[in-house]
């Protein structure tokens, strides 16, 4: 399930020359779809035009679906201009290690339904990704990896955020901070198709090889085939 995120009146953040992150990421989530696609993965989508869709719906469409992995497609914004390059989250249930990103991540998702059902659905969210922590860990690591070596980036790890729209996944879940659309050469290049293409092989390679680290793995085990 690919979440671009914001949309409708939410635009998230925007570059220095106007591109909007709502814009910006509803193109990589194409993109990334079809190189996923052809890989031969089925992609299905949070939402495919310009409309807002409440955080707490987006992870609930990927538990209905009952899709393998759910991957919300974010533009960075930061203070210093020079801050360049993918950061890969995976949930916190604690504290992260970015406020500001979180803040404005979150910001679109209002407060949480107040009902004492929705109260118990909420705790019920929170176990759901909880169980799949270290599974999102792994797949944060596979494809930030792969986005170093297409920004030439060496040592940037993965970081760990209470992003509302990764709390409600039944399944492994990242949030990718894809470039900062605040740094305006990267901006530049989110407008190119070539670039955008380029990001999705990226995701789509990590992709690929946390299947092939993991559920590969686990198929055999439950086949119990015999080595
Ligand atoms: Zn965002």
């Amino acid at each position: 399930m690919l979440d671009a995120g914001h949309g409708g009146d939410d635009w998230g953040a925007h570059g220095p020359k106007g591109l909007k992150e709502k814009t910006a990421a509803l193109e990589i989530a194409r993109a990334v779809g079809a190189k996923l696609e052809a890989a031969g993965f089925e992609a299905a989508y949070t939402r495919e035009d310009d409309t807002f869709i409440p955080l707490w719906d987006r992870a609930s469409a990927a538990n209905a679906k009952g899709s393998d992995l759910f991957l919300s497609l974010h533009l960075n914004a930061a203070r210093a201009k020079s801050a360049r390059g993918s950061e890969v989250f995976f949930l916190s249930l604690g504290k992260g290690d970015d406020d500001e990103v979180v803040a404005v991540e979150n910001a679109g998702a209002g407060s949480a339904p107040g009902s004492p059902d929705s109260v118990v659905a909420s705790i019920l969210d929170d176990l759901a990704q909880k169980a799949f922590l270290k599974d999102s860990e792994q797949l944060a690591v596979t494809i930030q990896g792969q986005l170093n070596r297409l920004a030439g980036i060496k040592e940037r790890g993965v970081k760990q955020a209470p992003f509302v729209v990764l709390r409600g996944a039944a399944m492994p879940a990242v949030l990718v901070e894809v470039a900062f659309i605040s740094n305006p050469k990267e901006e530049a290049k989110l407008k190119d198709p070539a670039f955008r293409a380029k990001v999705a092989e990226a995701i789509t390679l990590g992709v690929r090889r946390y299947f092939a680290a993991t559920n590969g793995a686990v198929r055999r085990r439950q086949v119990g085939g015999p080595d």
